[in-house]
């Protein structure tokens, strides 16, 4: 019969030798089992062992607040238009008279969803955005068994008001994952 692909071989039916009825072959593998057992252990204990990550590394994302504490997001749309798999969405509103204390610009994300199933965290979002309004932290999300629980909101995005929140503010920045926003609200619900 002639071949598919260059990958296929005959089957050795040869009957075994006496080296083979005895199983010497497998001490070859308890030998390579031996030698491992005796060097450096490569395995993390996470979560009590946190491997450090890459100066460039680019975890969950954070929406930003400014130096006031109002959120930074306009909701332009320049995120969710760069976004190459398509896991951003948003709804914008206008800011009304007395949010001032909110908001930074007049229109802002009155929704702000991304879908952490899609985000193939390239950091593009994080590159369009004009306002400064989204980073990516070294932080990244936690695991979870359903689905819906990927599905980041604004109120999981958002940082912590760096005024009226300090301590919380401090360390959403991104040094410490069991503290970020998006992960203590994914915990309590
Ligand atoms: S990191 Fe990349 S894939 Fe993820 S939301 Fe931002 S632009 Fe989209
Ligand atoms: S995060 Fe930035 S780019 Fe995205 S909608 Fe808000 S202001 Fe625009």
């Amino acid at each position: 019969m002639q071949k598919l692909t260059g990958k296929s071989y005959q089957v050795d039916r040869r009957p075994m030798n006496f080296g083979e009825k005895l199983y010497l072959p497998i001490l070859k593998g308890m030998g390579i089992t031996l030698k491992h057992m005796f060097q450096k252990k490569v395995t993390t204990q996470f979560p009590e062992e946190r491997r450090p990550f890459s100066p460039v590394f680019r975890g969950l994302h954070v929406l930003n607040r400014d130096e006031e504490g109002r959120e930074r997001c306009t909701a332009c749309g320049l995120c969710a238009l760069a976004c190459p798999a398509e896991a951003i969405t948003m709804e914008a509103a206008e800011r009304l008279e007395g949010e001032e204390h909110l908001y930074r610009e007049e229109k802002y994300a009155a929704k702000y969803e991304i879908n952490m199933l899609r985000c193939i965290f390239c950091g593009l979002c994080e590159e369009a955005c004009p306002k400064d309004a989204i980073y990516l932290s070294e932080t990244y999300p936690p695991t979870a068994f359903a689905r819906q629980k990927f599905i980041y909101k604004k109120e999981d995005l958002l940082i912590p008001n760096p005024i009226t929140e300090k301590e919380a503010y401090e360390k959403a920045l991104g040094k410490d994952m069991e503290t970020t926003a998006g992960a203590l609200n994914k915990r309590k619900s």
